[in-house]
């Protein structure tokens, strides 16, 4: 799909809500109909996750090891 790159290029401000109704609505769209964005959407999703837990210095070891395995994976 052509759309992938924009996809992939407003994923932050997706998860930030920083777009449009519209912007949101293609992108959602676009991550239900694409694989590939999906994951990388909902990597991107759960690193925050991660983020969000190391605030608060309680990291559960099996999403740390499923995050070191995705990046591992990725590279
Ligand atoms: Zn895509």
């Amino acid at each position: 799909m052509d759309d992938c790159s924009d996809a992939l290029h407003e994923l932050y401000q997706y998860l930030d809500g920083e777009l449009t109704e519209e912007r949101r609505a293609i992108i959602s769209t676009h991550l239900n109909a694409c694989g590939e964005c999906f994951e990388a959407f909902d990597f991107q999703a759960e690193l925050r996750q991660v983020v969000a837990y190391k605030c608060r210095d309680e990291v559960p070891e099996a999403l740390k090891s499923r995050i070191a395995g995705l990046i591992s994976g990725e590279a």
